[in-house]
Parts: C-alpha cells; structure tokens; sequence
C-alpha cells in the first residue's frame, strides 16, 4: 500500500495507516465494508489495518478468535459490560476488583438499573449460589490488584456456563504469557494495554479478546457506536511493546519474586502479599493457574499509612507512580490511587489497608531495587527509633 515497497520487499515493522477514512471507486464495497469487521476499511472508527493487526496479534496471544482494542482498559471493561447488559440484568462479580471497575459497576447500579451481587471467588459455589433468573454475566481478575489473590478459574466458568452466563475475565495483571483465560472456558477476556501489553508507559489502551467470532460481530455492530476505539498510532505503539512482552514479563516476575523473599524477612514489614510465596492463601491455585506469579506485590509496614508514606518519600530509584507494567519499578499507595474509589468499609472488605504498599516491579537489576528499597525501609526504622 505504499509506494516504497516493492515485491520481494516488505517492511519489518507493521505500517501505520493514520487516516480517518478510506476512498472507494465503487458504492457497493463501502456498504458492504461500512457493515462487517472483517472486511475492507472505510472508517477508522469502525476498523484500521493498524489497529486490525493488533486485534489479530492479541486474539492469537489469547486464543481468541478475535479482538477489538479500544481508547483504554476501562474503555473495554464499558465496551463489554454496556454492549452485553440491559437494564433489570444481573451480574455476579468477584469482590476483589480494580477500583476503576468497581466504581463503574457501581455506576451501572446506581443510575442504569443493573444489579450487581459480589461474590468471595474462592468459593466456586458462591457463584451457583448467587445466580437468579436476571443473572447474565459473571465478572473476574485472573490476578486481582494489589493483594494477588487468584481463583480456581475453570471451576468458576464451569459454574457460570452452568447458569447460562458470559464469562468476563480481566486478564491485564497476568498477561497471556502467565495465563489464557479463554482456554479455561471464559467468553471474553479484557485487557489494559496501558500496562504490560504497551509495556513502556507510553500509551493508554485497552483490548476486548472474544472466544467466539459470532459474540465478535454482535459486540462490534454495537460497540462502534459507543466511540472508545483504539487511534492506529497508539495500537502502533502497543505491537511495538508486544514483541518483547514475553522477556520483559519474565524478568519482571523474577524481579517482584527477588524483592518478595527479601521484603519477608525485613523487620519493619508487618505483612506481605505475593502469590509466589508459599504462605499466600492463594499460592496453590495460583500454581496450578498461572505460569508464574507476576510482576506485583503488595505489603503493610508496622506504622501502618504514616510509615507507608515516609517510606514512600525515602525511595530514590523507585518511583511513585500510579501505574504498573512498564519498565521501571514504580510503587504507591492503593487506598489513595487505584482504589481510591472505595469507601473505608469496602477497603477494609477487600483487605486493602490505608497504608498498603504495591509495588509494580520493572526490568532494573534486582540488587539495585532491594538496595534502594532497604535503604528507605531502614531509614524510617531508624526515624522511628529516634522519636522513641
Ligand atoms: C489499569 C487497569 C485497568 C484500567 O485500564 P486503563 O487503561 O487505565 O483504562 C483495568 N483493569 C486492571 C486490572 C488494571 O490494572
């Protein structure tokens, strides 16, 4: 499609094609391209080649049929709950959620007549138990965020396919190299390409997998109106990333793995959150589940939210930041970022303490992290010793 490429000649790198619309000579084929994903372009709302290649990249990853990326994770997580819901439905969602999802279900409760039932997922027969006659979709994390806790997922969607529901599962904390949803039985897997997809903090994207070519195409026909697409510079951006998520999410395990042995054994941390230990009530699910335990960890300092923040103020390579699954190592507060739209009572519910610290390992040199990390830990300790 461009003039420098010639037979015999293809570019390494997928083309960008930045361009809001597509020329025709003849009517037909923009009626027919104008009603279908999967035939030729005519608006970059409704398909691009660049954004088709991702979507065909990341359904292939997932073992999805197919996919549709849009403007960001929550965009996805809308795209699907609005596109698969109808007022008067009910959904059965596990209670341990990323904020951003919780405060939109609560939105569907409150102003779109949706119901919504938590469920504690660990007991698959909390979801039977939940069903009723209104129930249309079951909702889950692969891992949840920030404690780590991760479900018995083919149980759970045996259980939900049972009571004819659409299995929902975020999968951005494990990624597919950790886990695929889809080959548990799930319907439709979301993602935030913000995170490890993108992989480089430099783009806001989400993606919605689909097992099944047909639910695709109902899902699209709808969900083109809704406008949350995916721009082809940012899906650019996102295969960019993909092509090294495999190595990165590798060292990125090793690494939240190396600061979870040392962070257990260091005296001003009080508890600590990571599915790779053997004393997380999660380890052995997440063991059968998952590939490896991920790139996140959480813990709580004796001092509770004041140490958390001194702690945080004493980091040097560490940053704070309000997001994961970049290259560096980021950390901040939960109670206060990502979970911030949660009341004191629905934090407590979700064991999420004021002063809970997550930390998002990146590719730095392990050593490096720990040394800065046990620097600023001490240095609150010695802080504290010194007020006594
Ligand atoms: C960040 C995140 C989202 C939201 O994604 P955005 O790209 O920020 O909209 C959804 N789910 C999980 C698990 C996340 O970490």
């Amino acid at each position: 499609m461009t003039a420098d490429v010639v037979d015999g000649s293809s570019p390494a790198a997928p083309a960008i094609f930045q361009t809001a619309a597509f020329t025709f000579d003849d009517q037909d084929l923009l009626t027919e391209a104008w009603s279908r994903p999967d035939g030729a372009f005519a608006y970059s709302r409704l398909q691009n080649p660049t954004v088709r290649t991702l979507e065909a990249t990341v359904a292939k990853m997932e073992s999805g049929q197919s996919a549709f990326a849009t403007s960001s994770g929550m965009g996805a997580i809308s795209m699907v709950l609005l596109t698969q819901l109808s007022t008067g439905d009910h959904i059965i969602a596990q209670d341990r959620l990323y904020g951003g999802t919780f405060a939109l279900l609560r939105e569907l409760t409150q102003r779109w007549g949706i119901e919504v039932t938590y469920v504690d997922a660990a007991d698959p027969a909390a979801v039977s138990n939940a069903c009723r006659s209104n129930s249309r979709l079951l909702y889950l994390e692969t891992i949840a965020n920030p404690l780590g806790q991760v479900y018995e997922l083919p149980a759970l969607m045996t259980a939900g396919h049972r009571a004819g529901l659409i299995t929902v599962v975020d999968n951005t904390l494990a990624t597919p190299c950790l886990c695929q949803p889809i080959t548990y039985g799930a319907d439709i897997v979301v993602h935030s390409m913000t995170k490890y997809l993108g992989g480089h903090s430099d783009v806001v994207g989400g993606i919605a997998v689909f097992a099944d070519a047909d639910s695709h195409r109902q899902f699209w026909s709808r969900a083109i109106d809704f406008g949350a697409t995916l721009d082809p510079f940012a899906a650019w951006l996102v295969l960019r990333g993909i092509q090294t998520l495999p190595l990165r999410v590798h060292r990125q395990c090793e690494n939240a793995r190396y600061l979870a042995d040392r962070l257990q054994h260091h005296a001003a941390v009080r508890s600590l959150h990571y599915a790779g230990l053997p004393q997380h009530r999660s380890h052995a699910v997440a063991t059968r589940m998952l590939r490896d335990y991920g790139g996140v960890l959480a813990f709580d300092l004796f001092g509770g939210r004041a140490a958390s923040r001194q702690f945080l103020d004493k980091l040097r390579l560490v940053k704070i930041a309000p997001s994961l699954g970049g290259t560096a190592t980021t950390v901040m507060i939960p109670s206060a970022i990502s979970h911030s739209q949660l009341s004191e009572s629905e934090l407590r519910a979700a064991d999420i303490s004021p002063g809970t610290v997550r930390i998002a390992a990146g590719l730095e040199h392990a050593q490096d992290l720990w040394r800065d990390i046990q620097r600023a830990l001490d240095a609150c300790r010695d802080e504290a010793s010194h007020r006594r």
